[in-house]
């Protein structure tokens, strides 16, 4: 989730594509991703999800790289986690969040920060920046050797098979 989330910012290490061009974008994404905030966003709700996001991926790539993330990118991540009261549901099989805050935008932002801390905090050594051409997005490497390299198979990992057979 929180990496899915610092990927609406593409080819990053090239000319970075963003997604998020206007706060009706983030409601989009965020309602596409199971934390519909209920309200729009405002300019203002825009640039604090940016600088979440922001601080996110520039703590994996410190982290990706076994570097120590900037204080302050940990502490927006650790306060948005705390600004929200997300709580976790278990409904119809599923592993869901609730927003039960009196902003639900704030919630959802703290639901992702609090991913962000699970995946950086919790599983460091998965954590790689994709080698694909401009690619540089985060990914959670899974897979039982380690040795993933790419954030999709689909995309990335496509485009450099195609360019060796070259
Ligand atoms: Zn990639």
């Amino acid at each position: 989730m929180a990496f899915r989330y610092t990927a609406t910012v593409s080819r990053r290490s090239g000319v970075p594509i963003e997604r998020l061009t206007e706060p009706s974008r983030l409601v989009l994404w965020l309602a596409a991703n199971d934390l519909d905030p209920g309200r729009e966003a405002t300019p203002t709700d825009l640039d604090r999800a940016l600088h979440l996001r922001e601080a996110i991926y520039r703590a994996g790539a410190a982290v990706a790289r076994s570097l120590t993330p900037t204080e302050e990118d940990v502490r927006t991540i650790n306060e948005a986690a705390a600004a929200g009261r997300p709580v976790p549901a278990w409904e119809s099989g599923q592993d869901r969040w609730r927003l039960t805050g009196p902003d639900h935008l704030t919630d959802a932002l703290a639901v992702i920060a609090h991913d962000a801390i699970r995946a950086l905090g919790g599983a460091p050594a998965r954590v790689k920046t994709c080698e694909g051409p401009d690619c540089a997005g985060l990914f959670l490497d899974t897979s039982r050797g380690g040795s993933r390299r790419w954030c999709s198979m689909n995309t990335c990992g496509n485009k450099a098979k195609k360019s060796r057979m070259r």
